[in-house]
């Protein structure tokens, strides 16, 4: 019985308990509220995740990097536009979930919301000293997670600066992260009973809104995505990188292919570098670097997803967010995309980190969960085509692009 369960992928077993959850919810009505718990219980776990998480994976990138020097002209580069169009998709999430409101024919109305407190309203000093991090622990206790970032951030430019002194601890780190992502994958086993018991509730509390509400956000997760690959990819390869748009999509079609039905910027890892490689024509010096750091940091997808589902979590529970609240979500959301390992599900727990800072409630996280799955494939080609889009811009801008190469791409 069990050999059978795990025989089935997870994603599978997730869009059954969604199906059975909503079966169950619209045969029993509100009644079906006395398992949320089950739902609870998975959002508690999620939740025990972030920290360790964030700060595991991100340590574990910087030092990645491998020495400061190399941080120069190709890191300095890859990492601006990683900022930039991270933060340009998370814009176009919020725009698209303010204007299309994908969760405003759902109202759950009065649910509690989480431990969380509301965010206060605090002014610019009191702000930017609350992203210094003063008591290491504290913020963590507090899953605090700008001032976790910029600690991360400082543990990761130490190990550099200690170079092999700081060998041993790179590693405890490197492991860690890995670890990390084991753990995510026990967690994860919860999903389908979260899923089933929270649809379950929504359709037995809200009938057949709660179906049409989760469609509008898987279409609006695709657009955005479609937006960001065909728009912004296509400016920067055109206007940045100087190069053909088409010989570029052409390139990189195995990578993208890979990505979606992987749903893991990981695992298409070896195909991005090949294509970059063979069919770009960028030098495997930059091409190693900027794709491997590309597929833990650089995330387009998911910030934009992040910004969307957000705002969905919002209007479900009837949350008002002021322009503050989006420059908090703008920032966490582009510092989740590159606290998310490059894994299936990883915008999934993130969500808890942006979510939690704004005051919308988690319950957010199963409500989704059950349709994750297909947004994830989408998220994950977005984030390797930005990969591949970034890689090839910065080896044009840095003269490591061999452009013959790139145009004949058609021998592979
Ligand atoms: N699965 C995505 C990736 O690997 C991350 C996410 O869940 O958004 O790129």
């Amino acid at each position: 019985m069990t050999r059978k369960w795990f025989a089935i992928p997870l994603w599978q077993r997730v869009v059954a308990a969604l199906a059975l959850g909503i079966v169950t919810g619209l045969v029993w009505g509100p009644g079906a509220e006395s398992i949320k718990i089950i739902g609870d219980i998975f959002i508690a776990f999620i939740k025990m995740l972030v920290v360790p998480l964030i700060f595991f994976s991100l340590v574990a990138g910087v030092a990645a990097i491998g020495d400061l020097r190399k941080l120069g002209s190709v890191g300095g580069r890859a990492a601006l536009l990683f900022i930039v169009t991270g933060q340009i998709a998370v814009w176009l999430g919020l725009l698209m979930g303010t204007l299309l409101a994908p969760g405003s024919g759902l109202d759950v109305g009065s649910i509690e919301r989480g431990a969380i407190p509301e965010p206060q309203d605090t002014g610019w000093r009191d702000m930017l000293l609350s992203i210094v991090p003063q008591s290491p622990v504290q913020v963590m206790a507090d899953v605090n997670v700008l001032p976790l970032i910029v600690f991360a951030m400082l543990i990761g430019i130490g190990i550099l600066m200690a170079e092999k002194d700081g060998e041993p601890v790179a590693r405890i780190f490197d492991s860690g992260s890995i670890v990390m992502q084991k753990v995510t994958a026990v967690v994860m086993e919860l999903t389908p009973f979260g899923v089933f018991a929270l649809m379950a509730w929504v359709a037995g509390t809200q009938g057949s809104d709660a179906l049409i509400a989760l469609a509008k956000l898987v279409g609006l997760n695709y657009l955005g995505c479609l937006i960001i690959i065909f728009v912004m990819y296509s400016a920067m390869v055109k206007f940045l990188a100087r190069l053909p748009v088409r010989d570029f999509f052409r390139g990189i079609i195995d990578a993208m292919a890979v990505a979606y039905s992987t749903a893991s910027s990981n695992a298409t890892l070896p195909v991005t570098l090949r294509c970059t490689q063979r069919n770009l024509g960028v030098s495997p010096s930059v091409s190693s670097f900027v794709v491997s750091l590309g597929a833990t940091v650089n995330m387009n997808g998911t910030a934009m997803y992040l910004g969307l589902a957000t705002l969905f979590g919002a209007q479900v529970f009837g949350v008002s967010l002021d322009w503050g609240d989006y420059f908090m979500i703008s920032i966490l959301a582009t510092a989740g995309a590159i606290g998310a390992a490059g894994i299936p599900g990883a915008g999934l727990i993130m969500m808890a980190l942006v979510f939690g800072a704004v005051g919308v409630p988690l319950e957010t996280i199963a409500l989704v969960a059950g349709v994750d799955r297909i947004m994830d494939m989408m998220r994950t080609v977005t984030n390797v085509s930005g990969d591949a889009a970034i890689t090839m811009t910065v080896a044009s801008m840095t003269g490591e692009i061999d452009r013959a190469e790139m145009i004949s791409a058609d021998d592979v």
